[in-house]
């Protein structure tokens, strides 16, 4: 699952680099389908089932889209922000990270609410191997978000990953009665899961686009979303999507394409 992860991890990277005025999100997408399948892995987002098939490699979500927005032709501007989604299967293991970039400068409060999401995911990572239940880091994330006057968006959450994308348990970014009498889990070895924390600026509501895929904001106010696969091992928590930590784990980027 680590070679998923730092494919994925690349992939971001490529994202990071286009992430700029002037650029059109399909853009961004095509490089990075490109350099998943120049690596053999396969993209997992493009055809995922749904009302139509998801129709790319990338979730590309601007400003108040939230996630599953779907790449073309808009181009993006100075003081935007953009969250890239992606993940990929290699030797049949999966990856699935999210970022989400500032194009250009950005407003004070659009900074901060890009702050506070990253900081979220961070919560978790650190709350992971401290708390023996998946509620008591919730709880955390969900605190965080609370304590800056944002909120954690409800109708999606976080997943089980292993040799698919979606698997078991769901990982919520919030604590309700559901979570803590039907689905709560055990932080114990072998657990892999996509932690995903989607903050909103003024409401947790959200609505589906005319694509059946683009989720936005209720009352367009901004979203973040950060992303990171995480698997607990016996020598503790691994972010499997993170930077390459020695030279063994070098993605070979010969085959990069342009
Ligand atoms: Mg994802
Ligand atoms: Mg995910």
């Amino acid at each position: 699952m680590r070679q998923a992860g730092l494919l994925v991890w690349h992939g971001l990277q490529i994202a990071a680099s286009m992430a700029r005025p002037g650029v059109k999100t399909i853009e961004i997408d095509r490089r990075i389908e490109c350099f998943f399948v120049e690596h053999d892995a396969e993209p997992l987002f493009k055809g995922h089932p749904g009302r139509v098939p998801f129709p790319a490699t990338i979730c590309a979500s601007v400003n108040d889209e939230v996630v599953h927005g779907i790449p073309g032709d808009r181009i993006l501007r100075e003081g935007d922000i953009l969250s890239v989604d992606t993940g990929c299967r290699f030797d049949g293991w999966c990856g699935d990270s999210a970022l989400t970039f500032a194009i250009g400068r950005v407003a004070a409060e659009t900074q901060k609410l890009l702050d506070v999401t990253s900081r979220t995911l961070q919560i978790a990572i650190e709350f992971i191997p401290k708390c023996k239940k998946w509620s008591q880091v919730a709880q955390k994330m969900e605190d965080y978000v609370r304590k800056n006057d944002f909120y954690v968006v409800e109708t999606l959450v976080g997943h089980g990953i292993g040799r698919e994308m979606h698997e078991d348990p769901q990982v919520p970014n919030y604590v309700s009665p559901e979570l803590l009498k039907h689905y709560d889990f055990e932080l114990q070895r072998g657990v892999v899961i996509a932690v995903e924390p989607m903050v909103n600026i003024g409401t947790k509501r959200v609505r589906v686009g005319k694509d059946h895929w683009t989720l936005s904001t209720a009352d367009k106010s901004l979203s973040a979303h950060f992303e990171h696969t995480l698997a607990i091992t016996e020598k503790g928590l691994k972010v499997l999507t993170a930077p390459p930590e020695n030279d063994s784990e070098k993605v070979d980027l010969s085959a990069y394409c342009n």
